[in-house]
């Protein structure tokens, strides 16, 4: 797992954006982070490393040379930041963002290149578009993950599992020609954003659908992603589905999003395909539920790539 002090410090302590997710989800996985480089067991079996910032070859993989650039000189406009909405805005922010890309395509290495499951602990910053950011993402990490892991990595295909309450949209349009790349993206059709992209696979979900219709129409998801062939799993775990997030309106409970996950470890596991996890949204009241769901998450993460998760029950 990737972290860096910077994703909460990163951004600045009035904003409106809830930073202190970072910090805290780190201190409840403490009693799992193992101190040696071999995780001796279940209870210390979660390594983090601290990601350098990415290169500059990297983001291009998904975004505008003009828009990266103008983003790196610090001379992106108000309007510009403003759709962005980690305001107020910091110096910090070039590093943090740096480093928060950083994370996701170490993390994607380290999955190509061992297996099993590995997560940055930030990110999942599927509103940002080739050329503009939105939606708390600057640049897109799932995007350029997957173009990284087909680029360079020698990966064949790759699938985006997209189960954040709101539109997977940025990482949409951006894979939009690239046929190795299958974007699914599971939402409630009245979020954020308004104006949805198409991705390869949209299962839209009315307001207040709750635990079952929500795993059902996970259920559906991994099985267009794994008739992909995929040969890695970029999954997008946003945990704002919960029921009192104050900005999904889907009121899944927090077993329902175990289950979720437990169905996405299952699979992937079971079908040997590496997993990358993007930590996505979570805006809880109050935000220890948030909290708990994402600490929820990745210590299902660390029990299922210890071959001890647990088979969920049947949805259906
Ligand atoms: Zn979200």
């Amino acid at each position: 797992m990737w972290y860096h002090p910077l994703y909460t410090g990163g951004i600045h302590p009035d904003a409106r954006f809830p930073r202190d997710r970072y910090i805290r989800v780190l201190e409840r996985l403490t009693p799992f982070i193992s101190k040696s480089e071999e995780p001796a067991d279940l209870e210390a079996s979660i390594r983090i490393s601290n990601p350098k910032p990415i290169k500059r070859e990297h983001l291009l993989l998904a975004h505008d040379a003009e828009y990266v650039d103008r983003f790196l000189a610090g001379s992106l406009t108000e309007k510009e930041i403003r759709r962005i909405g980690l305001t107020p805005w910091t110096d910090d922010m070039i590093q943090r963002t740096l480093l928060l890309m950083g994370g996701a395509v170490e993390a994607t290495e380290h999955a190509v290149q061992f297996g099993g499951i590995s997560a940055n602990m930030a990110g999942g910053t599927h509103h940002a578009h080739r050329a503009f950011g939105s939606g708390y993402c600057v640049f897109n990490d799932l995007a350029v993950s997957a173009l990284h892991a087909l680029n360079n990595l020698n990966v064949g295909r790759v699938a985006v599992l997209d189960l954040d309450v709101h539109q997977g949209d940025g990482t949409a349009t951006a894979l939009q020609h690239v046929q190795e790349a299958l974007t699914v993206s599971v939402h409630c059709d009245v979020n954020f954003p308004f104006r949805k992209s198409i991705s390869d696979h949209d299962l839209p979900l009315a307001a207040e659908s709750g635990d079952m219709l929500y795993l059902e129409a996970v259920e559906e998801a991994l099985d267009l992603c794994f008739n992909h062939q995929p040969e890695l799993l970029l999954f997008q775990a946003g945990v704002d589905a919960l029921t009192t997030d104050a900005l999904g309106k889907l009121n899944v409970s927090r077993l329902g999003m175990k289950q979720r996950n437990d169905m996405v470890f299952e699979r992937a596991t079971k079908l040997k395909v590496p997993v990358v996890v993007f930590m996505g949204g979570g805006y809880a009241k109050p935000l220890d539920h948030t909290i708990d769901a994402f600490e929820d998450l990745f210590t299902q993460a660390a029990q299922w790539s210890m071959g001890q998760g647990s088979t969920p029950p049947h949805v259906r």
